[in-house]
């Protein structure tokens, strides 16, 4: 069939944000132009591909030349490995071992995965709030706690993607005395400032509690938490951004409390310009707010077929 450059062929890419409680899909042009976006709960695996097939049959007018995917963790991705792309040992038990590969080897197209804070990541580097830096950190705190940090646009990794939502911060029982959440480690980072720990401790989440006296402790305990990672990612790996998204950092008073917390931690050691201050334009909200992991997946997708 010959394309006459007017809807055959015009879908190019398909992208997945596959998140602990929703999933986010998305058809794009090969320019990398939304044409058709759906968001949808995550349920059971098979329910949950199923659904995204029916979307990307749906949205796309013809074959997808490729997918990205943008996934919650822990996933192999390591495209040289045999288990490339399978979801490993998740406290969301029916996920684990699933292989995305096989989920999706319906379309024929080639599919590249990596984890969603360094989908969110490569969003925020191409077309968001981390444009012409040369390296960049990205937060997610929500349901879980990620980081994703990338060099030049590229992520990066050791053995395995970063896990720096498990880093153990120092918790003072006399002052914070829930015990954490984390089904491995407990009081990790995680298991003491994720959404659903906050939601355990404080008995509502942040946004709920508005501005109650425990609202503002809460705020504060949380800052004390997430500015502990802010220094520690500063400390490693020096980025010259770090973006900070997902739906805890939407609470009002918690991004202002984070700089000010950051800025104290750091106490003036480093004698560099994209630290100095209030942090104001070091600290950042995603540019793309919460499409930044779908439009990294699409970009994982371009990558991948060029
Ligand atoms: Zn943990």
């Amino acid at each position: 069939m010959v394309n006459s450059g007017t809807s055959i062929g015009m879908a190019a890419f398909g992208a997945i944000e596959l998140g602990g409680t929703k999933s986010v899909c998305a058809v794009a042009d090969r320019n990398g132009k939304i044409l058709g976006k759906k968001i949808i709960a995550t349920r059971s695996p098979n329910v949950t591909f199923s659904e995204i097939s029916g979307f990307f049959h749906n949205a796309a007018n013809g074959p997808l030349f490729g997918i990205g995917v943008a996934s919650f963790g822990p996933v192999d991705i390591s495209r040289d490995s045999s288990n490339y792309g399978t979801i490993l040992n998740t406290p969301k038990v029916d996920w684990a071992g699933v292989s995305i590969l096989s989920a999706l080897s319906e379309f024929e197209a080639p599919v590249a995965i990596d984890t969603d804070v360094n989908g969110a990541a490569l969003g925020e580097f191409m077309y968001g709030a981390g444009q012409e830096v040369p390296t960049l950190a990205y937060v997610t705190v929500g349901t879980g706690i990620g980081v994703g940090i990338l060099r030049f646009g590229e992520p990066l990794s050791g053995f395995g993607h970063y896990e720096m939502g498990h880093i153990r911060p120092y918790h003072d029982k006399d002052i914070d005395p829930y015990p954490g959440c984390c089904p491995v480690h407990d009081d990790c980072l995680e298991g003491l400032a994720s959404g659903p720990a906050l939601k355990a401790r404080w008995g509502a989440p942040l946004n709920v509690l508005e501005n109650t006296e425990k609202a503002i402790a809460a705020i504060d305990l949380e800052a004390d938490y997430l500015a502990g990672l802010a220094n520690t990612i500063i400390m490693t790996h020096m980025p010259h951004r770090i973006i900070f998204g997902g739906g805890v950092m939407k609470t009002e008073g918690l991004f202002d409390a984070l700089k000010r917390k950051t800025a104290g931690l750091l106490g003036g050691y480093l004698d560099a310009n994209e630290v100095s201050g209030n942090l104001e334009t070091y600290i950042v909200r995603p540019g793309l707010g919460d499409d930044a992991g779908v439009i990294g997946a699409i970009e994982l997708a371009r990558r991948i077929t060029s």
